[in-house]
C-alpha cells in the first residue's frame, strides 16, 4: 500500500505509466510532523545519492518539505539490462536519450534535499513516453 498505479504521471520532465509514490510521501511527511518517523530516518541520503543529486539534480520550485530550504532537487536513475545494478544516474555523459536502447528501461525519480538530506522515491516510470524527447 501507499502507492498508486499511475496511468499518466508527470514528474519533472518525465511522463508515463508507472508507480507513483506521492501518496506515500504525504503520509511520510505527516509521520515526521507527528514524530512517528524520526528526522534521522527520513533524512538519510547517503553520500552517493547526495553527490548524484548535487551534480545532476534538477532544481525544484518548491522548498524542502522537511527543512524549508530551497535546496530540493530531483535526480533520476535508469535501470534495465546493461545498466549498473545500482542504477545509472541520468545527466552529464548519460542523458536520458542515451538510455533509449535499453529495452526494459525503468526510470526512478528521487527527490533529495541538499541541505537536510531528506530523500524520497517519487515514482518509478516504465519507459517514460517522452524519454526520446528529453534533454
Ligand atoms: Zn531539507
Amino acid at each position: 500500500m501507499g502507492f498508486a498505479r499511475s496511468e499518466g504521471s508527470t514528474v519533472g520532465w518525465l511522463q508515463g505509466r508507472g508507480i507513483d509514490h506521492r501518496l506515500l510521501r504525504a503520509r511520510t511527511l505527516r509521520g515526521i510532523e507527528s514524530g512517528d518517523i524520526s528526522l534521522e530516518e527520513a533524512c538519510d541520503a547517503n553520500p552517493e545519492l547526495t553527490r548524484a543529486a548535487s551534480y545532476f539534480g534538477v532544481e525544484r520550485q518548491d522548498a524542502c518539505p522537511v527543512c524549508g530550504q530551497a535546496s530540493l532537487v530531483e535526480v533520476s536513475f535508469g535501470f534495465g539490462r546493461g545498466l549498473p545494478r545500482e542504477g545509472q544516474v541520468i545527466g552529464g555523459l548519460f542523458p536520458a536519450r542515451s538510455l533509449l536502447q535499453v529495452s526494459d528501461l525503468a526510470i526512478y525519480v528521487v527527490e533529495v534535499c541538499l541541505s537536510c538530506r531528506w530523500n524520497f522515491l517519487l515514482c518509478k516510470l516504465d519507459r517514460p513516453d517522452n524519454v526520446e524527447a528529453a534533454d
